[in-house]
Parts: structure tokens; sequence; C-alpha cells
């Protein structure tokens, strides 16, 4: 039986790491379906404290990894298929593995939300992406429609806009959500257009396997017209990955669990941090933050405080 298991190796499961292992609580992490989490799915990170250069998503991820294991971290890197929370022990099962444990840190991060549409199904990994970092490479010298006025929109915009002919960012309202600074730096890019009060009806060409274009509809008039584009980045927001978890902790209407007093999940034993119960502030640094909250009180609950 172990002490402690860590679902989850992006910044808050790993910063957890490294204090439970530090705690000599000899945490396991299952490192998941995207081991490192969503930073490994951007280039330079400019907002994590103590690099004033920025430091690469991938290496940051990597580095951490090293310091949690230094300190007596293990490793499964496959994924969580099942969890049973509601009798102690908890029992995770691991790939067919099953894995029992006295207390679990759930740090599942949130993935990239999709529209819904048949045709985004269909053509994702054809030419519909939600990574311009992984996918821009294919778009070289090509028209690509960026979906979505966040954050997240604006920093795919601007690495494609290196890469691509032309990058039209297609948003819903006449006003981004995005960060002032971000939004100052796209509108100075030649190559970025934008779409506003635009939505996407659908993307052509599901019958030939490959993105030719999307129908567009500006929801202000109603008006659908058709823009030719080799690729198509969905920007629009993450949805947090908790449907292990449901029916088992407490979350919100969105799926996010619900925690309280520091990290505390509605299971005693069972803390969550980490994108998995954020809907606001959604940062790596936040998650580490969280991650550390998460250990600390893991290590109280099993000292019986
Ligand atoms: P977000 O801030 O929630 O923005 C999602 C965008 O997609 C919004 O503009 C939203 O439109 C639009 N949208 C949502 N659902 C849609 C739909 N069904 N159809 C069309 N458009 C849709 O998400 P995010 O950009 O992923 O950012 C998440 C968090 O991470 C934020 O806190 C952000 O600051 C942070 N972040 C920071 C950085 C950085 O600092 N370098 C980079 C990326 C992300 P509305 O505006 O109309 O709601």
């Amino acid at each position: 039986m172990r002490s402690l298991i860590i679902i989850g190796s992006g910044p808050a499961g790993l910063t957890a790491a490294i204090y439970a292992a530090r705690a000599q609580l000899k945490p396991l992490v299952i490192e998941g379906m995207e081991p490192g989490g969503q930073l490994m799915l951007t280039t330079v990170i400019e907002n994590w404290p103590g690099y004033p250069a920025g430091i690469d998503g991938t290496k940051l991820m990597a580095d951490m990894k090293e310091q949690a294991a230094r300190f007596g971290t293990e490793f499964k890197p496959k994924e969580v298929t099942g969890v049973s929370l509601l009798t102690k022990p908890f029992s995770i099962t691991v790939e067919g593995e099953k894995l029992e444990t006295g207390c679990v840190i759930i740090a599942t991060g949130a993935s990239a939300q999709l529209i819904g549409l048949e045709s985004e199904k269909k053509l994702m990994g054809r030419g519909v992406s939600v990574c311009a970092t992984c996918d821009g490479f294919f778009f070289r010298k090509k028209e690509v429609l960026v979906i979505g006025g966040g954050d997240t929109a604006l920093e795919e915009a601007i690495f494609l806009s290196n890469l691509a002919a032309t990058v039209t960012v297609v948003h819903r309202r006449d006003q981004l959500r995005a960060s002032k600074i971000m939004q100052q730096q796209a509108f100075s890019i030649k190559n970025i257009e934008f779409l506003w009060d635009s939505v996407i009806e659908d993307i052509h060409d599901a019958a030939k396997g490959t993105v030719t274009g999307a129908l567009i509809r500006n929801v202000k008039t109603g008006e659908v017209h058709f823009k030719n584009a080799d690729g198509i980045f969905m920007a629009i927001g993450h949805k947090p990955n908790t449907s292990l978890f449901k029916g088992q902790v407490e979350m919100d209407e969105k799926g996010y669990i619900i925690t309280r007093n520091g990290t505390a999940t509605s299971i005693p034993g069972v803390f969550a941090a980490g994108d998995v119960t954020d809907p606001v502030y959604k940062q790596a640094v936040t998650s580490a933050g969280r991650g550390c909250m998460a250990a600390l009180d893991a290590e109280r609950y099993m000292q019986g405080l």
C-alpha cells in the first residue's frame, strides 16, 4: 500500500511531489496522458518568476520532474483508468494495475475545449489543431484561422504569425478577452487579421479528409461566408479533467473540483490542486502554489492533525 499517490504531472502535481518527497511521504506520481501538462504545449514562458529572459515550457517541466525525483518521488508514465475514493484504502487503477493508497492528490489539470462540430472532430489532426507550437510547423506560408479571443488565442496567433502567410483570429465578440499587452502585440503584427463578431458554422472539407476553409457567420448580421484556410487552431479555453472523479468528489457545475480549507476536497484524505480546481487564475505559478499546499495538507492529514 502506498502512502500518497499524486495523479497528474503538471506544475501542481510536480510541486506537490517535491514537497511530499522532501517530507518523506514517498509519493508516486501517475503522469497521465500528457506528462508535464499544458506547459509542454507552449514555447517560452515569460511570467514564471526567476527567469528574466523566460524559460522554455518543456525545460521547466523536465527540471521540475528531475527535482521531484531527486528527493525520491517515483513516477509511472501511465494513465489512471479508474478510481475508487468512497471507501478506504483508496484504490487507483492504472491501465489494469490496481494500487492502494491512504492519501491522494488530484492534479489532473484541464484540457483544450472544442466547439463541438462534427467536422471539427473528423478533421482533428488533419488541419484542425489545439496546439500551435505542436502543429504550426505544418502550416508554413499557409493560411490559418485561430478561434477565440483570450490569451491562448493571441499567444497561438502570435506564434503562428512567424510561420504562416496569414493568421485570422475569429472571435465571437468585438472585444478581446486577452490581456492588454498581448492585444498590443497581436495588433502590431502585420499578418494577423481579426474577424470580429464571428463564429465558425462548419469546417470544410471532412469528405476530403483535410481542411480547406470554414463557413463563418457574423453573429450581428447573420451573414455567412466561406473563408479559405489550410489550418484551424481552436483556442476557446479549457475544461477540467475530472471525468474519472464524477460521482465521488464534489465538483461545481463546470466540473471543477471544489476545495475548502486549503486543498481539501469533499473526501477526507483526497486533496486537489491546480487547474483541475481553478476556473479563474489558471496560471502555472498558481498551480505550483496550490500543489505545495496540497502536499502540506496531505502531510498534516497523515499525521492526524
Ligand atoms: P479564456 O480566457 O477563457 O478565453 C476563451 C476565449 O474563447 C474567449 O475569448 C471566449 O469568448 C472564446 N470562446 C469560448 N467558448 C467559445 C465558443 N464556444 N465559441 C467561440 N468562442 C468561444 O481561455 P484562455 O485564452 O485559454 O485563457 C485561460 C487562462 O489562461 C486565462 O486566465 C489566461 O490569462 C491564461 N493564459 C495566460 C497566458 C500568458 O500569460 N502567457 C497564455 C495563455 C493563457 P468570450 O471572450 O466572448 O467569452
